[in-house]
């Protein structure tokens, strides 16, 4: 998608500090980190939002599961706890329109 902020980032025409990268998926580190960890997940195939994931797509979220995983463990927060999130049109908080994951950490959060 070409107005697509995190796609310019896939695309490396926006820099981004990136933690991890294979096939499908993309990670980096949130701009505005709201805790010392603080990633972003997200698919390389562009998606606005959750709801615009095929069902028959879903296998992308089980992969970016896996990634969090990692990367929870890469970061140090695995054992600590974190938190995974997704923000979704506009009252769920959603401001880049591709699918993202967050995961924070580092930090005692609070609901
Ligand atoms: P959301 O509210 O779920 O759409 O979250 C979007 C997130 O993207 C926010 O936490 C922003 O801080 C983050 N963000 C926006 N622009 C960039 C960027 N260029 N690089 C890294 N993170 C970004
Ligand atoms: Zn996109």
């Amino acid at each position: 998608m070409n107005d697509c902020l995190f796609c310019k980032i896939i695309k490396g025409e926006i820099p981004s500090d990136k933690v991890y990268e294979d096939e499908n998926i993309y990670a980096f580190k949130d701009i505005n980190p709201k805790a010392p960890v603080h990633l972003l997940i997200i698919p390389k195939k562009h998606y606005a939002t959750l709801n615009d994931l095929p069902d028959e797509e879903m296998g992308i979220i089980a992969e970016i599961h896996c990634v969090m995983k990692k990367l929870a463990v890469k970061f140090g927060v695995a054992e600590s706890g974190y938190r995974v999130l997704a923000n979704i049109n506009k009252e769920g908080g959603q401001v880049v329109y591709h699918v993202h994951y967050h995961l924070i950490g580092g930090r005692q959060l609070r609901a």
